[in-house]
């Protein structure tokens, strides 16, 4: 099946063939999946962000804050993490368009799909993330 529905744009069909890493219908799970994942954080966004927009102005002088309430630091916090998950499902929503998704980023080898389907964000297949993880506790890598 080299060819790709019509709605396609010539260029992800081009890298679909070149790279046929996955078929489609799987492609479409994991385009399905991430699309979910990210209007549930992008709706989870929202609630953050309303409760904590009153301190915006505070959030930029976030020295200051350090010290300051601990639930406030907390929500700061988890709209940091959402917002990286976010631009990650991002990234694997454009890499899937490309027909790069499911590769490694490192080493180029077919991620396995049971390590996709755990998550589906991921750039590394986990030989390199176990390498990595390695480097950063060497580095002993702050939370
Ligand atoms: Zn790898």
């Amino acid at each position: 099946m080299p060819y790709r529905a019509a709605s396609m744009s010539t260029l992800s069909s081009r890298r679909a063939i070149t790279l046929p890493a996955m078929n489609k219908q799987k492609t479409e799970h994991f385009r399905k999946t991430l699309t979910q994942q990210l209007s549930a954080l992008n709706a989870e966004m929202q609630t953050t962000k309303k409760d904590i927009a009153h301190d915006e102005e505070v959030y930029a002088d976030w020295t200051d804050v350090a010290s300051a309430e601990t639930d406030k630091t907390m929500q700061l916090k988890i709209r940091d993490r959402e917002r990286m998950l976010m631009r990650k499902i991002e990234d694997a929503l454009k890499r899937l368009d490309v027909g790069t998704f499911g590769l490694c980023e490192r080493c180029e080898d077919p991620i396995s799909e049971q390590r996709l389907k755990a998550r589906p964000v991921t750039t590394l297949c986990i030989d390199c993330k176990a390498e990595m993880e390695g480097l950063e506790h060497k580095r002993s890598y702050p939370m």
